[in-house]
């Protein structure tokens, strides 16, 4: 798009502090086809695979980059990461523990000679609603000048302070903007105005992982697999960037328009190059021994508690609810001893890795490498398969037996 469309289609928009439900058709008559913003989105959502990289925006934007001149000068996440990593090696992508760093959270990215405004409301189109979090709400949203497809999450400066999670904000944009794996839901960049914190995310077409689960109730051991050797494969990725992610559960799961996992919901995790952390944090039911009973040297924890996780998790897709489901108390006296039984129905072989990642001693659980090689998992994945895949050819032969 020239510089000349670009200028003129920002000067028709303002962005207005006070929207408190974006998505609102008549607040938006000022952009083009406002009134059927919901639907041209989700048809070309479906279009514009979530999993084909080579459309991403940024490269797009790149190209924006050097055909505009005043208005924006957009940067890639990667290269601003890129440029971080450069910058200050270490302190790049590690949370800063300075609260009222809230209102700058772009100060982790390297002040620019001209100091461009990278990304702003009025540059997306606001789409339908894709749900609400605690403190916050998500929105489809396309990227005006390149078309590109992705969620919105408008985090409300007010709320973050009142629940005080400002730290664990701005830890989460800190590392997933560093992030990239196909696993792992993607932080492609981050703006703010007065009142609000905007997150452009990758959109999971197919949303939330914990509502396919509860609509199956338990998933068949082959899709269980299948998700387990990708939660294996971005859990890898993360742990050789020294990043624990502390809060694996199916509710912190999305789900790719190709049926992909992709992690997401980073406000537990950590930079720890380290290794050893200390603080108490995460969901009860996935929490690991070690957290929950420090004494001595094991008050320290390293990203081994997420493999623990990674068994609950393999656990509660094959049986619908976490192994250690109890009354709170009971929960952690449960987890401590590692008070668990497999029902018969679940195979050999998934009781074997299910055993092997659920070890009180953190050093003794398997690792993701043999995570990757187990029998159960060899036995439901070919390379590349993807969940969906098994789904369609399981239909392909439901519908053949069906013509017979
Ligand atoms: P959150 O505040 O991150 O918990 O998000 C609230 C809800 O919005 C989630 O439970 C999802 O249903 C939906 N959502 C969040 N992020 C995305 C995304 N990137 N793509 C699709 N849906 C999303």
């Amino acid at each position: 798009m020239g510089t000349q469309t670009l200028e003129a289609s920002f000067e028709r928009i303002t962005v207005n502090d006070d929207y408190d439900d974006l998505y609102n058709p008549s607040a938006y008559h000022k952009s083009k086809g406002s009134l059927s913003t919901a639907m041209t989105l989700t048809g070309l959502a479906t279009s514009t695979s979530a999993g084909n990289r080579m459309k991403l925006p940024l490269q797009k934007l790149q190209s924006t980059t050097t055909t505009t001149s005043t208005i924006t000068k957009v940067h890639l996440p990667s290269q601003v990461a890129q440029h971080n990593r450069d910058q200050s090696s270490s302190a790049a992508s590690r949370p800063s523990d300075d609260p009222s760093a809230l209102t700058h959270v772009r100060s982790s990215i390297p002040q620019q000679p001209s100091s461009p405004k990278l990304f702003h409301l009025g540059m997306f189109e606001i789409g339908k609603p894709l749900g609400k979090g605690k403190f916050g709400r998500v929105y489809l949203a396309k990227h005006r000048s390149s078309g590109f497809i992705c969620a919105l999450k408008v985090l409300h400066k007010s709320e973050l302070q009142m629940g005080k999670v400002e730290k664990q904000v701005r830890r989460e944009i800190e590392i997933q903007s560093n992030l990239a794996h196909p696993n792992i839901l993607r932080l492609y960049g981050h703006f703010h105005d007065a009142k609000r914190i905007f997150l452009i995310l990758e959109f999971a077409g197919k949303g939330e992982l914990y509502k396919h689960l509860r609509k199956e109730v338990r998933f068949p051991e082959w899709k269980a697999a299948q998700y387990i050797a990708q939660m294996a494969a971005a859990l890898k990725y993360l742990h050789k960037k020294h990043v624990m992610h502390r809060d694996i559960k199916p509710e912190n799961i999305l789900v790719g328009i190709h049926g992909e996992i992709k992690i997401s919901d980073f406000g537990w995790s950590v930079h720890a190059p380290n290794n050893r952390r200390k603080t108490m944090c995460g969901t009860l039911d996935y929490l690991p021994p070690e957290m929950i009973k420090p004494t001595g040297n094991d008050s320290f924890y390293s990203e081994k508690v997420d493999l623990w996780s990674l068994g609950v998790l393999t656990y509660e897709f094959l049986c619908g609810e976490a192994p250690f489901e109890d009354e709170p108390l009971k929960t952690q006296k449960r987890i401590v001893r590692c008070e668990m039984t497999v029902p018969g129905y679940v195979s050999a072989e998934a009781k074997d890795l299910i055993k092997k990642l659920l070890v009180v001693d953190p050093e003794k659980r398997i690792s993701l490498e043999d995570v990757e090689r187990h029998p159960w998992i060899i036995k439901h994945c070919v390379k590349g398969e993807r969940a969906t895949n098994r789904s369609a050819e399981l239909a392909k032969m439901m519908r053949k037996s069906g013509d017979k």
